[in-house]
């Protein structure tokens, strides 16, 4: 037999690191809007945002602005905090990329807590550093644990995701004092939905050099779609990382869209109250159907669920409601569930008070 000259291309093997790593696996949807509670997301919409985007889309044969200059000069009036100290991203994700690129790679090691969030491990990890993971304690950062660990950064996550706990501005400022990590980065992601904020927040803490505080429009402001956020540093890091990044990651559409609800805060004014009360009462249904949460400070519950967390996934689900299974985020017999607005509230109550099995016949009746 002749032999065919053509043999089949090699596959470049990626880095064994990346390898070894899965996709990002991202929470479903649901059917209908007000039952999407697995992604942390805000119920509806900025509609200052959706005007903003239609006009910026008329020139959109232009490249945005590298620095988005508008935007990060309203945020450093809004923080108090000097424009070459913020860095504007594709959502606050980007910035734990540009961290990886920047101080990760083989031989260095980055903390943080057990469970993670995804972007505080997958990068580092993605870079070729080593990431060490310290349990939480009672579903909160265990700081002192932390502290020990020799590493180059340290990721806090306040509120944490997906437990919802918050730590002080004090309790950050004495770790930052204590760990060994040169680096701190306090991801700030759900800070605008706690109680306190303005005693919550470690933007106050930049100037002493250590500490980096990431932000997002992901989550308070509505526009997880837009992808933008922002990091408060110091000048010299936010150099750094400007040398790292890709020089057009903020389109002009989300720019504009960051801008306008800025500058029309009645949206997110209003809408802060009824999450903050709505995460009350989730609270209280799931508590009377036997399910307790812990205690949140952020838009979404962890709800424990010991040996029942597909169960109640499932007849979520069958009730038109999507949540996020804890297992996919590292902390088994749990569900995280995203405080719901009026209408998903309402879903949530009849899929927590309907007993076991009408559910089935309802549906069936509805449908006939
Ligand atoms: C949602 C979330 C973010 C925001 O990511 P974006 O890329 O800005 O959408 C960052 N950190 C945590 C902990 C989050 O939960």
């Amino acid at each position: 037999m002749k032999q065919t000259s053509i043999s089949p291309p090699r596959m470049l093997a990626p880095n064994p690191w990346v390898a070894d790593a899965a996709p990002y696996r991202a929470g479903v949807k649901a059917p209908s809007g007000p039952g999407s509670l697995a992604q942390n997301e805000l119920p509806s919409s900025p509609p200052a945002a959706a005007a903003a985007i239609t006009e910026a889309a008329y020139e959109v044969n232009r490249y945005p602005d590298p620095l988005a200059t508008r935007l990060r000069e309203r945020l450093a009036r809004l923080h108090s905090v000097d424009p070459d100290q913020i860095l504007v991203g594709g959502g606050s994700d980007e910035f734990l990329f540009l961290l990886a690129t920047a101080f990760g790679g083989p031989g260095r090691v980055m903390c943080c807590a057990d469970p993670p969030y995804w972007g505080h491990e997958h990068p580092a990890l993605m870079s070729g550093a080593d990431v060490v993971k310290v349990p939480l304690r009672e579903y909160r950062h265990d700081l002192a644990g932390m502290e020990k660990v020799d590493a180059d950064i340290a990721f806090i996550c306040n509120p944490h995701n997906p437990t919802g706990t918050c730590l002080s501005a004090q309790q950050i400022a004495r770790f930052s004092a204590n760990t060994r990590a040169p680096l701190v980065v306090i991801d700030e992601a759900y800070l605008e939905f706690t109680d306190f904020p303005e005693e919550t927040t470690a933007i106050p803490l930049v100037a002493q050099g250590k500490i980096v505080v990431l932000r997002t429009f992901s989550k308070f402001y509505g526009l997880a779609g837009a992808r933008v956020g922002y990091l408060i540093a110091t000048p010299g890091l936010v150099n750094v990382l400007r040398t790292v990044r890709p020089p057009f990651s903020v389109n002009s559409l989300a720019q504009a869209a960051a801008l306008a609800v800025l500058n029309n805060p009645d949206f997110n004014d209003e809408m802060l109250p009824r999450i903050r009360r709505n995460r009350a009462i989730a609270a209280e249904l799931f508590g009377n159907a036997g399910y307790r949460s812990v205690p949140s400070q952020a838009n979404f519950l962890l709800v424990q669920c010991p040996g029942a967390e597909t169960r109640l996934v499932e007849m979520l689900l069958d009730a038109g409601i999507a949540v996020r299974p804890g297992t996919n985020l590292g902390i088994a017999d749990t569900v995280r569930v995203t405080v719901p607005d009026d209408e998903g509230l309402a879903l949530l109550e009849r899929a927590l008070t309907t007993p076991p099995g009408a559910q089935d016949h309802n549906d069936k009746r509805t449908q006939s």
